[in-house]
């Protein structure tokens, strides 16, 4: 819901700490793509974009954003984002995908440059997109300004760039929504259980995103019980928890917290390997 969270005057929504001031969550991972790394497949677009740097060893910016969520834009003006090469979706629930709309001023830069901006999607989210995002994706949409970006289906492997995304299934109540693995590290948001099968793609992570909405059992979310629980079984060097409701204060909980595991907050930045 966010925090401050409408009409609510709790000592987390009043509280002057800027940790304690959330927006809906996602994440951008962003790299440098070195000219050796980079797939054969180069189509118009990226030639376009590689005569800005036409050296040897010379790099291009990539950027990749989990969840388009109602703050989408707010996040991405904070975070100067000035492209997207692609968007991975974990579900189709407003507060991961009402940003949708917000990709289009960037996917108007990159239609310019020849490409549309892929958007990863399982065919529970797709549909969902599809009916709400109709004057988008119909073949009949004549919306002229509408985002140019296309539907992909979700496998279990995604190479972007040459970065490859490890699609992890996760259960948020009844459904078996995705999380992420990339490198030496993994994004799993709204998760209520984690299938016995999702560990083996957790293996020697660095860092591991978990979501852990409240101490109060949810029938779709994870407490912050049990998200230390996965934390010490899946053995992260750090875990941080996100996806964090009102009832957690940022600094009184982190206090609670075991070595190792900490909230997350708006803006947080990590260097992972990837
Ligand atoms: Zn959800
Ligand atoms: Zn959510």
């Amino acid at each position: 819901m966010g925090v401050p969270t409408l009409g609510c005057d709790c000592p987390v929504c009043t509280s002057t700490d800027p940790n304690d001031k959330r927006l809906r969550p996602s994440v951008m991972l962003r790299w440098r793509e070195t000219q050796s790394s980079r797939s054969g497949e180069a189509s118009e677009g990226r030639e376009a974009v590689r005569t800005t740097g036409q050296e040897a060893g010379a790099t291009l910016e990539r950027v990749v954003v989990i969840d388009t969520g109602p703050d989408f834009r707010e996040q991405a003006l904070r975070e100067k984002l000035t492209r997207v090469d692609a968007v991975f979706y974990t579900h189709s629930h407003a507060d991961h995908i009402f940003g949708l709309d917000d990709l289009r001023p960037l996917s108007f830069a990159a239609y310019r440059q020849g490409e549309t901006i892929p958007l990863y999607a399982s065919s529970e989210t797709r549909a969902v997109l599809e009916r709400i995002y109709e004057y988008t994706f119909s073949p009949d949409a004549t919306y002229p300004n509408r985002a140019r970006v296309r539907l992909e289906p979700l496998e279990e492997r995604t190479s972007v760039h040459g970065v490859e995304f490890v699609r992890v299934p996760v259960m948020h109540g009844d459904l078996e929504i995705a999380g992420f693995r990339f490198g030496r590290a993994a994004y799993l948001t709204d998760v209520s259980d984690i299938p016995e099968a999702s560990f083996a793609l957790l293996e020697g992570l660095d860092h591991l995103v978990v979501s852990a909405l409240r101490y109060k059992p949810h029938p779709s979310h994870a407490t912050v019980d049990q998200a230390v629980g996965w934390a010490r079984r899946i053995g992260a060097k750090q875990t941080w928890l996100t996806h964090i409701a009102h009832e957690l204060g940022h600094e009184e909980t982190n206090r609670t917290l075991p070595d190792g595991v900490r909230l997350a907050h708006d803006g947080l930045s990590l260097s992972v390997s990837l």
